[in-house]
């Protein structure tokens, strides 16, 4: 596969940005070689610059549950447009959000949007302080909630990638008041709640895990969660921003039957424009600025082309397109792991609505220690195998590959005929 342009700007690149990328998982250090650098997206497709096609199973890492360029999507923003592109004032494109957001939970009393996930973890973790007086914060080793001082210790994603628990950077002093725990272990939380259950502000958790790859709840544990944090006094925040609007109409919300204190959004809530939200409990998010003392603000909050991508995109998401990315995903997770085993190649497939993840590891995967005994080189050959036969997954074994509705049962046969070779090849090293 031809890349001398990609590997050109790759090269400029690096003398204008940090390791030549925007956001750090990109530059695929963890599986070695040149990022592809994209030229344009349609459907379940992507172009790079030297013209080669794949099957694209990132969409933007999440956002792009329709597909590339899906035309309500496109001309909603092009109306927007139209109308001018920012006022930094109240607009009705953001009731219109906000409204839909709600029909799909009705228990979500007041919300707030902002422009990325990492803004809206940030701020309900700010949130759930100032209400609660507390300064403690559980969060779960493995699970990533953006790239906010609070949360990068332990965090999944690119800091697992890159090998950076605990980002330089970030003050030990503030550090200190962020605990973590293994996911899954809900004896361990029960345990530190009875130790310091007083000083803690909120649980903080993917419902499930993402940036780990996927790491599926053990029946009970969330539901638990939620009760300890009841009887304890603290919130139970549920990061939503990965699986929200994904997994199901309600997100994994919706899935599990949870009804947490503060919820997070991110990704699809935006239809692949830049918006997260946060929103929950009205006593809680009365607390918020103006209507209370806890400040949190943003230029391009609730802008409106980011509200008019959201609003199409959840008006195009019904449960037939949910029961569709079902299909598409048990029929994917059943080819690969059937690849996998004809190549002889000791696999997990983990699989909840359409976030998948491979995981190189002969035992199952469930939190983010057996997570990292996965063969990292066997994933890195077999991303490199099927990036070569034009099936783009994510470049990291810790993170999950997302299926869109513009997916279509061929691209699937196509994805799992690569993955026979391609796992025959990460065998043979
Ligand atoms: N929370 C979760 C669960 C996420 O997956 C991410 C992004 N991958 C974030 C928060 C941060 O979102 P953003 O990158 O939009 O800041």
């Amino acid at each position: 596969m031809k890349t001398d342009y990609s590997d050109k700007l790759f090269a400029k690149a690096k003398d204008l940005f940090p390791g030549g990328v925007n956001s750090p998982v990109r530059a695929f250090k963890g599986v070695g070689g040149t990022p592809r650098f994209i030229a344009k997206g349609r459907g379940s497709r992507m172009w790079d610059v030297d013209g080669n096609a794949y099957l694209d199973y990132v969409g933007s890492w999440g956002p792009l549950i329709l597909g590339h360029c899906h035309s309500d999507v496109m001309q909603a923003v092009q109306d927007a447009l139209k109308e001018g592109s920012s006022f930094g004032a109240p607009s009705p494109r953001e009731i219109r959000l906000g409204e839909l957001v709600r029909q799909r939970m009705p228990w979500l009393e007041r919300m707030r949007f902002c422009s990325s996930g990492t803004e809206a973890t940030t701020a309900a973790i700010r949130l759930a302080r100032g209400f609660t007086g507390r300064d403690d914060l559980l969060k779960f080793d493995g699970c990533y909630h953006g790239a906010g001082d609070p949360l990068l210790v332990k965090a999944g994603s690119g800091v697992e990638t890159l090998g950076l628990p605990d980002s330089p950077g970030v003050p030990a002093d503030l550090a200190k008041h962020t605990l973590t725990l293994p996911w899954n272990d809900l004896a361990a939380v029960e345990r530190l709640f009875e130790k310091t259950g007083k000083t803690i502000a909120a649980v903080i958790t993917e419902p499930v895990v993402g940036n780990m790859g996927v790491l599926v709840p053990k029946p009970g544990f969330l539901e638990g969660l939620a009760r300890i944090c009841k009887a304890h006094g603290a919130l139970f925040i549920v990061d939503e921003v990965m699986t929200g609007f994904r997994l199901a109409m309600g997100g994994a919300c919706g899935l599990y039957g949870l009804r947490p204190d503060l919820v997070t959004f991110g990704k699809v809530i935006g239809g692949g424009l830049p918006v997260g939200a946060f929103g929950g409990r009205a006593d809680v998010m009365e607390k918020i600025a103006p209507a209370g003392p806890v400040y949190q603000a943003g230029t391009l909050s609730g802008n409106p082309l980011a509200m008019a991508a959201g609003t199409a995109t959840l008006s195009e998401l019904s449960e037939a397109t949910y029961r569709k990315l079902e299909q598409l995903s048990a029929d994917l997770a059943a080819g690969l792991a059937e690849a996998a085993a004809a190549a002889g190649a000791a696999v997990q497939v983990n699989r909840v609505g359409s976030m998948l993840t491979v995981f190189f590891s002969g035992e199952p995967v469930f939190d983010a220690a057996s997570a990292r005994k996965c063969d990292a080189k066997r994933f890195g050959r077999f991303f490199h195998a099927m990036l070569e036969r034009g099936v783009y997954l994510p470049p990291s074994q810790f993170e999950a590959a997302f299926v869109s509705a513009a997916h279509s049962p061929e691209d699937i046969r196509t994805t799992i005929a690569a993955a026979r070779e391609a796992f025959q090849e990460a065998v043979r090293g």
